[in-house]
């Protein structure tokens, strides 16, 4: 096992390499702590810092960490450990093609050449002599689509002979999103009870870590077609003039905090139900939002939701799901850029998805 292996875990070469040292995975993860520490280190750090974490001294605990991290975010099975696990591999390959493009001392791990021909791109992309590169319409189309930016839009690039011209940190973009693809590819594995079992205490703290995050960071933007169904029965329910119970409306009000609306818009939602008092509503929104009292309170997870009554109408995305924070992320991140931007427009905001 080579360093570029380490460093470059997703490499087909990679991969043939841990086939032919014979490693055997249920063995790895029952004897060699130091891989599955590795390995767990790798998830847990993807969704604090969207980063895989520091690589470990051996070539080999580093290569073979990934394969089981791999296995711990088909275990844990959440859209948004896996989306942001890939986001983090991707972003630390990233990084290392910048090193190892760039080095001119001979003891570059790889080149770009070989990147390209990874990824089935060495005969579609084509340097030019502007310094940038022309890469085929289809390949381009092919990495180019789940880009976010209306740059990226074919019908933004102006295109020369039948090819699209990006710039060099252009294709890397296009590497990244590869990469990114690559270490999606496959999740979640089926995973058999051998692998599985030996790993539970990493999954375990994995979910807790999830459970815990403050989901709430990256969503911006109200669309309440894409609520997850308890919050669109709880928002129903307020508008149709309902009484609701106490937990609940703790949930919908902190969910609806947590995507970004203010005290004035929710308090303003509320309002077309005479039960609710304007006062109140309001002295309630901002103590759960944080204004009044020091914590910002978090939707209740699923489980939580559940025990209350409060989960109505769960529907197929459900079953992947531990949090009604999750379901509305993963439905965002689903949804059609331009969608949302008619959603913005309708709203008047200039939130974003991202
Ligand atoms: S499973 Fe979760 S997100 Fe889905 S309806 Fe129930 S509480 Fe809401």
């Amino acid at each position: 096992m080579e360093r570029r292996h380490a460093r470059y875990p997703f490499l087909g070469d990679a991969r043939r390499a841990v086939q032919e040292a014979g490693v055997d995975l249920v063995e790895v993860v029952r004897a060699e702590d130091a891989v599955v520490e590795r390995a767990a280190e790798r998830v847990e750090s993807a969704i604090t810092e969207r980063d895989v974490g520091e690589s470990a001294h051996s070539d080999r605990v580093e290569l073979l960490s990934y394969p089981v991290a791999r296995v711990i975010v088909s275990i844990v099975d959440e859209n948004v450990c896996t989306r942001y696990y890939a986001e983090a591999e991707a972003s630390r390959a990233a990084d290392r093609f910048r090193e190892d493009f760039g080095r001119e001392d001979g003891r570059a791990a790889i080149t770009r050449t070989a990147v390209l021909r990874e990824f089935d791109l060495g005969a579609a992309v084509t340097p030019r002599r502007d310094g940038g590169f022309a890469v085929g319409v289809a390949a381009y189309l092919r990495h180019a689509s789940s880009l976010r930016g209306d740059e990226w839009r074919l019908a933004n690039r102006a295109l020369d002979r039948g090819d699209v011209p990006v710039s060099e940190p252009e294709l890397d973009d296009l590497l990244r999103e590869a990469v990114e693809e690559r270490v999606r590819e496959g999740l979640p594995l089926s995973v058999p009870d051998a692998i599985g079992d030996a790993l539970d205490a990493e999954v375990a703290a994995i979910r807790e870590t999830l459970a815990d995050l403050d989901l709430t960071r990256e969503i911006d933007t109200v669309v309440p077609d894409l609520f997850p169904p308890c919050m669109q029965h709880l928002l129903d329910a307020v508008q149709r003039g309902d009484h609701l119970a106490h937990h609940s409306r703790f949930a919908l009000t902190a969910f609806l905090g947590n995507i970004g609306l203010s005290t004035d818009e929710i308090v303003e939602l509320y309002e077309v139900n005479p039960g609710f008092g304007e006062e109140m509503t309001r002295y309630q929104t901002d103590h759960i939002k944080g204004e009044s009292s020091p914590t910002e309170y978090t939707a209740p997870s699923c489980a939580t939701m559940q025990a209350y009554g409060d989960c109505v109408n769960p529907d197929a995305l459900c079953e992947h799901i531990s949090h009604p924070l999750s379901y509305y992320e993963a439905k965002l991140d689903d949804a059609d850029e331009e969608e949302l931007e008619d959603w913005r427009e309708e709203r008047g905001t200039e939130g974003t998805a991202e």
